[in-house]
């Protein structure tokens, strides 16, 4: 007879989950109604590194306690309170969005059923709900019937994923078997304002510094179409064979849109692959105010777009779109697919194929459940309502004479700074950063600071679907008071 240990019984039992998620619910349900309503709760009970660590020292008890419920709520609060607040509708600081709760009940789901999702058989549902998501995400953005893709964990990832693929698809040589080396050293276009991660996917591919070949933006920081062609011949100089090139739809310092068209067209012209970085803003697709800022997104040899970005999700899901599906199999192709071409054999059912991840959540569940239970109109206006506010609120800062505006914004990130007459042109930059400072440290609000060429900015982005033109004028009104003089 085996024996097992109690407490690793009473682990898996499921009354004391019932009861324990009840008290749970009953907590984040309350959590959940405080942090909308804002109020006295901070955003952000900011408190430095070494506090918070020391808060959470104490040591792992080698048993459980006697009862568990109490002890797991006990923690749950102290989680609760210590955390940043995203559903406060005085959020408006980086690109993460405060998640339907629907989606966070999904998450409860994902991890207690724990389908891996690499073949198949580990997640059934899960490889349903994925491909019926993606054609969702394929047909808003108008990509053709053969498009595919896969969800994967960010858009850095996402990023690489696409990079990846269209090296195998257009370098010339097996890269992937071959390695960097095989061929001529590699290079892809990247508008000087795209994310970081670009950058760095090149690096991880083994290009070095030169595989990204930057390509200047305008004074509002798109990309220029026109210096498309130096660029190419730039690298061609540095002797780089071109294989992509990429634009952002939109940036994420300002949230400035490239112009796709054009630069579909140059990939064109030039036989290069096209991929656009949408993490942020290919959910515009959803808006049919907003949808022309990705036209030609449907021209793209692939997409990638953060649903924790644009569609109202916890972190992460990301969609990779490939317009021809089976280029998703080359990302992580054992084959040469420069070379063969035609059917592919192999199922698009077992998504471990084609992702970065082997064992990977249920992502699409999330997505898939909101989308069916709530509807798909609750995404189009919350993109709408979003990229409005933003609008908004650049002319709520227009209208005053101590701010400026960096850029009218083209959808829900603002860049803008303030410029009180007591304080001279040579001290804004300074100014901006305290004002930061003092008002994420206080936890009346979060927002976040960027360099841009003529300065430093504060940067919002109204991703929060709740927040409102009541609130963007207190955040100017606590920025004048901390400001002085
Ligand atoms: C946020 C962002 C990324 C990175 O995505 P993660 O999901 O944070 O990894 C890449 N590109 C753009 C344009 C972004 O805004």
């Amino acid at each position: 007879m085996t024996t097992v240990f109690a407490p690793l019984e009473a682990a898996y039992d499921p009354e004391a989950f019932r009861t324990t998620a009840h008290t749970l619910m009953d907590q984040l349900a309350d959590y959940l109604k405080a942090a909308l309503k804002g109020g006295a709760m901070p955003v952000l009970p900011w408190a430095p590194p070494s506090v918070n660590q020391e808060r959470f020292a104490t040591p792992f008890p080698e048993e459980p306690p006697a009862e568990l419920a109490p002890a797991f709520a006990n923690l749950m609060a102290r989680v609760l309170e210590g955390s940043h607040h995203l559903h406060h509708p005085r959020y408006v600081g980086h690109q993460v969005t405060a998640p339907l709760p629907l989606a966070a009940l999904c998450d409860a789901v994902s991890s207690l059923l724990n389908n891996g999702m690499a073949v198949y058989e580990m997640g059934p549902v899960a490889t349903a709900m994925e491909h019926h998501v993606l054609a969702w995400m394929a047909s808003k953005l108008g990509l053709p019937e053969g498009a595919r893709g896969v969800l994967t964990s960010g858009g850095s990832a996402g990023n690489l994923t696409a990079l990846l693929a269209a090296r195998q698809a257009k370098a010339g040589f097996d890269a992937w078997n071959g390695g960097a080396h095989a061929g001529p050293p590699l290079t892809v276009l990247v508008p000087r304002s795209a994310h970081y991660c670009l950058a760095r996917a090149v690096r991880i591919m083994g290009w070095g510094e030169g595989g990204l070949t930057p390509v200047d933006v305008d004074a509002s920081f798109r990309v220029r179409p026109d210096a498309l062609e130096g660029a190419l011949q730039e690298a061609l100089k540095q002797g780089r064979k071109p294989i992509a090139v990429v634009a952002s739809a939109g940036s994420t310092a300002t949230g400035a849109f490239d112009p796709l068209e054009p630069v579909a067209d140059f990939a064109e012209e030039h036989g290069l692959w096209f991929h656009v970085d949408g993490a942020h803003g290919a959910a515009a697709s959803l808006s049919p105010k907003y949808r022309a800022q990705v036209k030609g997104i449907e021209r793209a040899d692939s997409v990638v777009w953060d649903a924790h970005k644009g569609l109202l999700m916890p972190a992460l899901v990301t969609a990779v779109l490939f317009r021809d599906g089976a280029r998703s199999f080359d990302a992580f192709s054992q084959e040469a697919h420069y070379l063969f071409h035609g059917d592919d054999p192999r199922p698009y059912s077992d998504v471990g194929l084609r992702t970065l991840e082997c064992t990977k959540e249920m992502m699409p569940l999330k997505v898939y459940a909101c989308l069916s239970v709530l509807g798909t109109r609750v995404f189009e206006e919350a993109v709408t309502a979003s990229y409005d506010q933003a609008r908004r609120f650049a002319a709520m800062l227009a209208a005053t004479p101590d701010f400026q505006v960096a850029l009218p914004p083209d959808c829900n990130i603002v860049c803008f700074r303030h410029t009180p007459a007591h304080v001279p042109k040579e001290g804004w930059d300074a100014l901006q950063a305290r004002l930061r400072e003092a008002l994420v440290t206080g936890g009346n609000f979060y927002l976040v600071q960027t360099r841009l060429p003529d300065g430093v900015y504060l940067r919002t982005t109204l991703i929060h679907p709740l927040t409102g033109d009541g609130d963007l004028e207190a955040l100017l009104e606590a920025l004048r008071r901390a400001a002085g003089p």
